[in-house]
């Protein structure tokens, strides 16, 4: 018997093991989220066997009538979805989705502009050591200090400083909404182009719980597995005739050979999904459960012990915590919220005067729990646990009674049970 537990029980074991850490434990890193049955089943499919260089109609290998069905499907979905008329789903991440729309509208040389990684920037909108800051002149603008959010004058001051050829509106941790019509004002006085990352926030787009960014951008990226909640992948998006031939060069053959196909199924799937009213309520439930998150770690109780919430609350589906007045840095919140069974990402905050390793926040997200079935009992309930476990003095037994009220959480919300 060939099959993967007879065949290969080391990976089976850990495969098994890695459900088994999903259901127990309740997963807040702001950029995950549960993949439903059926998009998996798509993902896992004999797609994975198909090569389909090209596009629907315009293969370079054939057999691809079944392919094409698929990816068509896909398209049809996502420009729906979000009022595009050019979409391309094959960018295999969203690391691929940027850099093909970034060759699409650059020459190398060429300055962009955008969020710093620091002050809540993605590695592709231009560090240092991403191939974004090594092919292009990279400027960042930053958030304020007084607010933590945005400074647009910064924005345009440095678009008219710089004169750069893209300006970059998109973030991976952030907890507000970015004003798209101010950038697009901006990058037309600067004569750069628009684009938007919205990788993060997809799915709330797509709920219509936050603006779209695709009216005002020449072109929009977005990973499918956060918010949106779909396979691991990228999309990018246009309204531009002249984007989109530039976008699906720079994908094939740009950058990319064979699409996925099993991952274009998967997210056909999750497209339609996206269209639902279960998701739109899924999404609501992902926002709600940030604001009572938000309220609970910015309490006069967790304040005494150091801890805010940054900006001062949330638009979206995050929080971050603001750990600088805290004897705890952000490794040690993470690792105490680890043991207690609740998995979250330290995050540097704007400012963070410790290092990156350890840095002086937390990213927390609703999206996988929403994913889950919670709601805002529940997330008062986890708002609780993270407020009792952030507090330096953690008296003796503290630990063990979280950890029994996160168990008791997950039980009552079961996951992937027909797994
Ligand atoms: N863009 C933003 C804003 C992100 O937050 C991320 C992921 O963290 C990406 C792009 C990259 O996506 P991927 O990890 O699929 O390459």
């Amino acid at each position: 018997d060939r099959r993967l537990a007879d065949f290969d029980p080391e990976v089976h074991t850990a495969v098994r093991a890695e459900l088994e850490r999903q259901q127990s434990t309740l997963e807040m890193i702001a950029s995950e989220n549960f993949a439903p049955v059926a998009v998996m089943e798509a993902q896992g499919s004999v797609l994975t066997n198909k090569y389909a260089e090209g596009y629907p109609g315009r293969r370079y290998y054939g057999g691809c009538e079944h392919v094409d069905v698929i990816e068509r499907l896909a398209l049809t979905r996502i420009k729906a979805l979000f009022g595009a008329s050019f979409a391309n789903v094959q960018p295999h991440s969203g690391a691929q989705a940027n850099a093909a729309a970034m060759t699409a509208l650059l020459q190398p040389g060429d300055t962009i502009l955008g969020l710093d990684l620091a002050h809540g920037g993605h590695l592709t909108h231009g560090m240092r050591l991403n191939f974004s800051g090594k092919l292009y002149n990279t400027v960042a603008y930053h958030v304020s200090a007084e607010d933590s959010r945005v400074d647009m004058a910064e924005v345009e001051r440095l678009a008219m400083e710089h004169r750069p050829q893209l300006i970059i509106a998109g973030w991976s941790a952030y907890p507000r909404q970015l004003d798209f019509a101010a950038f697009r004002r901006i990058a037309d006085q600067a004569g750069a182009y628009l684009m938007v990352d919205m990788a993060h926030f997809a799915g709330l787009v797509a709920a219509g719980l936050h603006p779209n960014p695709v009216p005002h951008a020449d072109v929009v990226t977005t990973t499918t597995h956060k918010t949106l909640g779909g396979p691991r992948g990228g999309v990018v998006l246009t309204n531009r005739a002249d984007v989109a031939k530039k976008v699906n060069s720079a994908v094939f053959p740009g950058q990319q050979g064979g699409p996925l196909e099993h991952v274009i199924a998967a997210k056909a799937v999750a497209f339609k999904m996206a269209s639902e009213p279960e998701f739109r309520r899924r999404q609501e439930r992902t926002l709600a459960g940030a604001r009572i998150l938000a309220e609970r770690l910015r309490g006069p109780d967790v304040a005494d012990a150091g801890v805010s919430v940054l900006s001062g609350g949330t638009d979206v589906h995050l929080v971050l915590v603001d750990l600088r007045e805290s004897e705890l840095d952000g490794q040690q919140a993470e690792d105490r919220l680890h043991d207690i069974g609740i998995t979250v990402n330290r995050n540097a905050v704007p400012f963070d005067p410790r290092p990156p390793m350890v840095t002086s926040g937390l990213r927390i997200g609703t999206p996988a729990l929403a994913g889950r079935g919670f709601a805002e009992a529940e997330f008062a309930a986890v708002a609780d646990i993270i407020a009792e476990a952030l507090k330096p003095a953690c008296a003796p037994g503290l630990a063990a009674e979280l950890r029994s009220r996160v168990a008791t959480l997950a039980d009552a919300h079961p996951l992937y049970p027909e797994l």
